[in-house]
């Protein structure tokens, strides 16, 4: 159509200073007059006319307008694209009083909520649900290139072993095979709106792999590459048998239930399990080294504020928790649960937004680490279901507004906790190219205070992200870069969080190095190991030329994985292992580290 034409052509002049939202609508609207028509076009569909033209060279590719017609770009801005499926319903352990049953949906899920939705148009299906998603992502100016699958539902480990095998390897097996027939795949007609797919998998030939081990192999190579995989369980069902599993399914992450650190709230919520299974499974998740994320519940029927408070310090506190990643999920009332019954008997209060407001803040300002990502501050129920709650939905903005109002007065206090805090030590070191230097220059902390001010509402990663403020990397200044180690202790005994950071403090990299205390039962990697269990860049996904080939150019991720090995070798470990996804194998076999078990692995000495 010339119109989207016309407007793409239009766009390509601008530099990219000035491809901005404003200008963006401004050229629209002109064009639309001139063409006399009435709706503006959509970014999508401008999208698809980008690379129309880019593909038969009409126009050059241009990152900065790709960018601008980016739906959603939050997506992508951590460097990788999330993709969540639903495993089919099924009979859950657990009794929670909170917790939804629905017939047609796995327990918990509401039909209407939007990756439930999706999952229910296409019938469960692992390789119709990734299909779908990568469609839609794809379409909306997406890299798909770099993907964390997260497979959802509380409780993974009740499915039988063939069940879970099967929708695992079809996970793989549709990203291997999605760019072979995504030509074939189009809009259902049905649900327009929602741009939503259905697909008819017998209409399309799809190869698939002939085992797991078939379907990791291509998946190394693939287009669409799973670099990390995420599953959900029940604390009970951790066990050794459990998470050699997970592991052989390729499992990077686990994301964990825990609602409260108190026996009696867990008890009186039916939860059927209790802090010490908690701490008991965390651990054993740690000793293979997996990402840990935990869900926490405040506001749970008999909790109350100071508890929930408490609940999250201790949570940060004890060596067997402090997770790596953390959800909040403000207890809601919804129908057809024992909660709702009590709150209908006047048993059970439910939150007011001034209520889940002073819980957040107050962790947010005291308790939240910096080497801990707060993933959600609510669960997106949609608010008809919600029988009773605040049905707030923009809670974050919220927050943050007032944290920002507040953050001259959180210098000192954000500034002691970022560099000086009592549970962690941290070293500051000057970045130089050379990465054989980079352990050589410490940086007094008196100077990181001159130029500090705080420009956060928390110091979680997530708050701290580079995203796209590319200006706070003053690429003309070196010296404006710190590499910062910050060393705590866990249950299985010293972490290193090791990160590249403006003077600011906004994150550009950070590695998680796990340097476990007793392992002399590692039959596979033997002793003396060292283990890497994330290795994370901020802010490329975007590839909007100058900032990306900046910190392209610097070699961060090789010189983060350098400082890592040098301090596991200094600590007289022999060898170092990385926790990877399978799609992101080839990565690390470029700096020396082979396949041993499910583990990409180092010699050091
Ligand atoms: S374990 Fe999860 S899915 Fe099962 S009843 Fe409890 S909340 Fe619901």
């Amino acid at each position: 159509m010339k119109l989207l034409e016309e407007i793409i052509f239009e766009l390509s002049k601008l530099s990219e200073d000035q491809l901005t939202n404003e200008n963006l609508h401004q050229i629209k609207k002109n064009i639309t007059k001139k063409y006399n028509v009435t709706a503006l076009p959509t970014n999508i569909q401008l999208q698809k006319k980008y690379q129309e033209l880019v593909n038969l060279w009409k126009i050059k590719e241009n990152k900065a307008l790709k960018f601008l017609l980016m739906k959603r770009k939050v997506r992508s801005l951590s460097g990788i694209v999330p993709i969540q499926v639903l495993t089919k319903p099924w009979p859950c352990p657990g009794k929670c009083i909170f917790c939804p049953d629905e017939a047609r949906m796995p327990k918990s899920y509401i039909s209407s909520e939007p990756w439930a939705q999706r999952a229910l148009l296409n019938d469960f299906d692992p390789i119709k649900q990734v299909y779908n998603r990568l469609l839609s992502l794809q379409s909306s100016g997406h890299n798909t290139d770099k993907i964390e699958m997260i497979v959802l539902w509380w409780s993974f480990d009740a499915y039988p072993y063939e069940y879970k095998l099967d929708f695992i390897k079809k996970l793989y097996d549709a990203c291997n095979t999605f760019e072979d027939v995504k030509s074939k795949l189009s809009l259902s007609s049905e649900h327009p709106k929602s741009a939503r797919f259905t697909i008819d998998l017998d209409k399309l030939d799809i190869k698939l792999s002939s085992s797991l081990e078939e379907a990791q192999k291509i998946n190394e190579n693939a287009k669409n590459r799973i670099i990390w995989l995420t599953i959900e369980t029940r604390p009970d069902l951790v066990t050794e048998e459990n998470v050699r599993f997970w592991r052989k399914l390729g499992v990077t992450r686990l994301e964990i239930w825990v609602q409260s650190v108190f026996n009696d709230v867990l008890q009186a919520n039916k939860r059927w399990h209790t802090i010490e299974d908690v701490k008991k499974a965390l651990h054993l998740v740690r000793k293979y080294w997996l990402k840990i994320s935990v869900h926490m519940m405040p506001w749970l029927y008999k909790s109350n504020p100071e508890k929930d408070i408490e609940s999250f310090k201790i949570l940060f506190e004890d060596p067997y928790l402090k997770p790596d990643e953390l959800k909040f999920y403000p207890t809601s009332v919804i129908p057809n649960t024992e909660l709702y019954d009590l709150w209908k008997k006047w048993d059970y209060k439910p939150i007011t937004t001034e209520e889940i407001k002073y819980i957040v803040k107050k962790v947010k300002q005291n308790y939240i680490p910096p080497y801990t990502r707060i993933k959600r501050l609510i669960r997106d129920i949609p608010s008809q279901e919600i029988a009773s709650w605040s049905k707030i939905t923009n809670l974050r903005q919220l927050i943050n507004q007032e944290l920002l109002e507040e953050k001259d007065l959180l210098n000192d206090k954000y500034f002691m906790r970022l560099f000086c805090d009592n549970d962690y030590k941290v070293s500051i070191f000057k970045f130089t190219p050379n990465q054989e230097d980079l352990l050589k220059n410490p940086v007094d902390i008196s100077t990181v205070r001159k130029y500090f001010h705080n420009n956060f509402v928390c110091l979680c990663t997530r708050c701290r992200e580079i995203r796209n403020k590319t200006s706070a990397l003053q690429m003309d200044n070196d010296m404006s870069i710190l590499l910062v180690i910050r060393k705590y202790n866990s249950s299985v005994w010293e972490e290193y969080f090791i990160s590249f950071e403006t003077l600011e403090g906004y994150l550009i990299w950070f590695v998680r190095l796990l340097l476990p205390k007793d392992f002399a039962n590692w039959e596979w990697l033997g002793e003396n190991v060292a283990l890497i269990r994330e290795l994370h860049v901020y802010g490329l996904e975007q590839k909007i030329g100058k900032a990306e080939e900046w910190v392209q150019h610097r070699g961060f991720w090789k010189k983060l994985m350098y400082v890592a090995e040098q301090i596991a070798f200094k600590n007289w470990y022999k060898k170092i292992s990385v926790i990877s996804g399978v799609g992101v194998r080839w990565f690390y076999r470029k700096i020396g580290y082979n396949l041993e078990w499910t583990y990409m692995v180092k010699n050091l000495a």
